[in-house]
């Protein structure tokens, strides 16, 4: 089986890496490396919904080795989650809160933080290897959430299609290979704070996706 999850010290993207290692002196307390993909405590097999988002924060995710924990992005993720019956407990942004998915997972396009939340074709498409075998794990998977372009538009690619037949949209659902692949502007602050996202948007977008899995 192809790996799903990236070594440690992967190299394959030096500018990443290189990043990370600078931060690594900076900070090491932090976790500072690729970060694994979030699974609930049933496991894999009841796995239904994947949410796919860009990268690693570099003082959310890249601090605490969760995704989506410990920035204003995982605030929104995860109330949410929680409200539409996809998380349970309380998230306190830290990887040993009590927060719990269920029957969803979450990952990252680009398992490494790169400069500015801004990764390069090359380094989406180089990681893509780990984003294909983490979708083809779920032997149950129904739904895939795309958290912005590049994360819609590499899972697409993963899915062995091309971009220009499925666009991304806020509120999007493509079909593909069994598959639906739903699309929403990505929770980051920028995003919230400029209005091009409200909490009521991304509500909806869970809210399609809960109906969607129920029927
Ligand atoms: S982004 Fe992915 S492929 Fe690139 S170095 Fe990090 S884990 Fe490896």
């Amino acid at each position: 089986m192809t790996a799903f999850e990236p070594p440690r010290d992967c190299e394959q993207c030096p500018r990443l890496h290189g990043f990370i290692s600078t931060w690594r002196a900076k900070e090491p307390a932090w976790f500072n490396a690729p970060v694994p993909t979030l699974l609930p405590e049933a496991g894999a097999e009841s796995v239904r919904l994947l949410i796919v988002g860009l990268a690693p924060g570099l003082r959310g995710a890249n601090r605490t080795g969760r995704p989506f924990t410990g920035d204003y992005a995982g605030d929104l993720l995860y109330a949410t989650l929680g409200a539409y019956g996809f998380a349970d407990g309380t998230y306190q942004a830290r990887p040993d809160d009590d927060l719990r998915l269920v029957g969803a997972a979450i990952t990252n396009a680009v398992r490494c933080v790169p400069p500015e939340n801004k990764p390069t074709g090359g380094e989406i498409a180089t990681c893509r290897q780990f984003l294909t075998p983490t979708i083809e794990r779920f032997c149950n998977l129904a739904a895939i959430l795309a958290l912005g372009t590049i994360a819609h538009q590499s899972v697409v690619r993963a899915l062995g299609e091309r971009v220009a037949a499925f666009k991304f949209g806020h509120g999007s659902r493509h079909d593909i290979g069994g598959i639906a692949l739903f699309g929403s502007y990505h929770c980051s602050r920028y995003n919230t704070n400029t209005g091009r996202l409200t909490e009521e948007m991304f509500a909806d977008v869970f809210s399609e996706i809960r109906r969607f899995l129920d029927n």
